[in-house]
């Protein structure tokens, strides 16, 4: 069996209370019915606006937010009923790298106490083993060893994202939840830390869900990509089918927004309008249809089905009625496509 990680309708609602009496008088649809295979060694990469969900997801995956409804397959065992007990024993596997290295990381800690302390918290190895397996961190993720009695502020932002990989990576997880890991570090850092969890995949076989607000930061290190808008997970299909020929109207305008490497190949900007929508009250039946240059009729009422327009093995996700049979019979002979 080689999937690593099987999501399945996975929902993360967060309940809203108003009044006197601060009942529940709505839910926040955070995460809503999102479903997704990762194979043991991929990266998946999670594409979205701020608040499209990305980041609850992630936490909703770890159990770091419950999730209100749907699985999380772990190696082949649903982890969405484990006591918080096993849970504690199962997150030696799953491991969460933060946006900001800096807020996650204790100040009043030296570089070897974050980094040791999941030793220490599962009783793990002697004294000099655990001091082995710090020194090992730190020169696999580019820190010099002499530092390791150092506080994170005197390390600058890049430093301190290899010491929250250091610290992800003690207890050699399977998975890892890396949310945004780049976006707070300068353009000439990110290449750097980049370049360290290519290497991490490669060498340790390590399945990634890389979060990021842009299509262009994943566009190197993921075998697939997912797109998400409004708790939605739009689009997903293996990433080079999905830069090549992206199928959502929604991920069409987020492609557009970023340089193209082919001077042959041009896109027209799509310029979106408007915000993304509140997630409280999200529009019916398509959650994009307040903003899509091709919307019709049917996407304000319905909510688009999930279609699969590649191959069983080689799936091309996509929510949208242009993809339905009935919307591509009627665009026959004329381009299919938005
Ligand atoms: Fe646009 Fe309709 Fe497709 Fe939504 S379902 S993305 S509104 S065409
Ligand atoms: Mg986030």
């Amino acid at each position: 069996m080689d999937n690593l990680l099987e999501v399945k309708n996975l929902k993360k609602y967060f309940p809203i209370k108003g009044g006197f009496f601060r009942t529940v008088v709505g839910n926040v649809k955070a995460v809503d019915d999102v479903s997704f295979v990762l194979k043991k060694g991929k990266t998946l990469g999670v594409v979205g606006e701020s608040g499209c969900g990305k980041s609850t997801l992630g936490r909703a995956i770890l159990r770091l937010h419950e999730p209100t409804s749907g699985e999380v397959v772990f190696e082949g065992k649903d982890i969405t009923g484990l006591s918080h007990e096993e849970m504690v024993a199962k997150r030696r596997e799953m491991q969460i790298i933060f946006q900001d290295p800096f807020a996650s990381l204790n100040p009043r800690l030296t570089v070897f106490q974050i980094i040791v302390e999941p030793l220490e918290i599962h009783e793990i190895g002697t004294a000099e083993e655990r001091y082995e397996k710090v020194c090992s961190l730190m020169d696999l993720v580019g820190l010099r060893r002499q530092y390791m009695h150092r506080y994170p502020h005197e390390f600058s932002g890049g430093q301190r994202q290899r010491i929250g990989i250091a610290r992800a990576l003690t207890m050699n997880p399977k998975f890892i939840v890396a949310d945004e890991p780049v976006s707070a570090l300068d353009v000439s850092v990110q290449s750097q830390v980049l370049n360290l969890i290519r290497k991490l995949q490669q060498e340790f076989g390590i399945s990634f869900m890389f979060i990021a607000h842009d299509l262009a930061v994943v566009q190197h290190i993921c075998d697939d990509v997912a797109v998400m808008y409004l708790g939605r997970m739009v689009e997903k299909a293996k990433a080079e089918d999905l830069y090549k020929s992206p199928k959502h109207p929604y991920t069409q305008a987020l492609l557009s927004a970023i340089p193209q490497p082919d001077p042959n190949r041009h896109i027209d900007r799509i310029v979106l309008e408007g915000d993304v929508p509140s997630p409280i009250n999200p529009p019916s039946g398509c959650p994009f249809h307040n903003r899509c240059i091709h919307v019709k009729e049917i996407c304000k009422a319905v909510v688009p089905p999930v279609i699969n327009t590649g191959t069983a093995e080689n799936e091309h996700i996509v929510r949208c009625h242009l993809f339905s049979e009935e919307e591509q019979a009627k665009s026959k002979g004329e381009t299919a496509k938005p």
